[in-house]
């Protein structure tokens, strides 16, 4: 039997959006609990520079998260390694098992969960996961140097990873469904000036191909979006950029959901379909999804979470500063 925690705030997630949560909670006496997940740090430990966070012009995103780490820790959050397996929204206190054995209770709830990357659902992109197909160019792409590559997808991401992706490899396709990549203009230009990066335009893939002994991949077969017509783009790594989806499990069957999983919450707020839980970042924002707007919202959940613990009646008063 695991032991079991009580806190007036749980607060799920360790990204952006988990640990502005933590510093403001903390810093209204709630004495948070965080727990981290199974990405500790969240969606920045994946990705290298970040030049948008404000007050730093280039910072790598592992660096940042430890500092928002270290920031939400020193305001007095208690940041715990663990998953949430299963939360039940029924009754109050709010109740969520930890996979190490915990049950945190709790009086109110932040879900900070963001998201995770989307795969192509394609049987061989299956097959060949962790054997030449990723969807972290930053974790994955030391292994191809000297190498052909490709990325497939026309956002932030996509772009990033390929320019990242130049650092070993001597040659980047990356294939587009479209002709316009939906990334940002300065990353675009970068693409476009990078003599290692081909453009593969209206291109679908179709099936990833390979070798099984031994086991890795060899190339991908492409579908023209206008013409229909089949074609082969050699190479050793196949780099899935092709966005992210809420990662709502949890609560899919609890709280109301919009857009294809995203959290619904109430406009100008946090607040869910259940007084006393709140959402932040990528879990409830299909448009902006990024850091600082993430952690804006994090910054917002503790607050409503302040606001509402402190009309009910029936709970304690946040604790007085020592
Ligand atoms: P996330 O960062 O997704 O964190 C979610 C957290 O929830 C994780 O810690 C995870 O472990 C935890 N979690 C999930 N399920 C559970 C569970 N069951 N139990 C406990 N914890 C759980 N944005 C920018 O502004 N600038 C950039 O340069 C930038 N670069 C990016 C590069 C890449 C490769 C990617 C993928 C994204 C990038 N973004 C960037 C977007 C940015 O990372 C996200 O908008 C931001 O991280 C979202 O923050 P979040 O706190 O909502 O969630
Ligand atoms: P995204 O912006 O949603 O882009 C996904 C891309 O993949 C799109 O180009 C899309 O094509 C394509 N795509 C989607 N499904 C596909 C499929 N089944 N087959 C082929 N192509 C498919 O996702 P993202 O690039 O991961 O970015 C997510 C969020 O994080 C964004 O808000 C982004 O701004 C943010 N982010 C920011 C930075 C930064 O600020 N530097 C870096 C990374 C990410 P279409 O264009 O045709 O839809």
């Amino acid at each position: 039997m695991g032991d079991t925690r009580h806190t007036r705030v749980l607060i799920i997630g360790s990204g952006p959006a988990g640990y502005t949560a933590a510093v403001y909670a903390s810093r209204a006496m709630l004495k948070p609990l965080l727990v981290q997940g199974i990405q500790p740090g969240g969606q920045l430990t994946i990705t290298t520079e970040v030049e948008n966070w404000p007050g730093e012009t280039e910072i790598q995103g592992p660096d940042l998260m430890v500092k928002m780490q270290e920031h939400a820790t020193a305001m007095g959050a208690e940041v715990i390694s663990d998953i949430i397996t299963s939360l039940d929204l029924s009754k109050r206190p709010f109740t969520a098992k930890g996979d190490g054995g915990t049950t945190y209770t709790a009086d109110a709830v932040i879900l900070a969960t963001g998201a995770q990357a989307k795969w192509l659902g394609l049987p061989s992109e299956e097959k060949f996961k962790g054997f030449g197909v990723s969807a972290c160019a930053t974790c994955d792409g030391f292994f191809y140097r000297g190498r052909e590559v490709v990325v497939i997808g026309g956002g932030n991401t996509a772009v990033e990873e390929a320019l990242f992706l130049t650092n070993f490899a001597t040659k980047v396709t990356l294939i587009h469904r479209r002709d316009e990549l939906r990334c940002e203009k300065i990353l675009e230009h970068r693409a476009r000036a990078n003599p290692k990066i081909v453009f593969a335009w209206n291109k679908v893939p179709e099936e990833i191909l390979g070798t099984e002994e031994p086991m890795g991949v060899t190339g991908v077969r492409v579908k023209d979006t206008k013409t229909g017509e089949e074609s082969v783009i050699p190479c050793d790594g196949f780099f899935v950029a092709i966005g992210h989806a809420p990662a709502s499990d949890l609560v899919k069957d609890q709280l109301e959901l919009h857009h294809g999983g995203y959290v619904k919450v109430e406009p100008g707020s946090t607040r869910t379909s259940i007084p006393g839980v709140f959402a932040a970042g990528d879990l409830t924002d299909h448009v902006y999804r990024q850091a600082v707007t993430s952690a804006g919202m994090g910054c917002m959940a503790a607050l409503d979470a302040e606001r509402w613990l402190a009309e009910q009646s029936d709970l304690p008063a946040a604790e007085a500063a020592e």
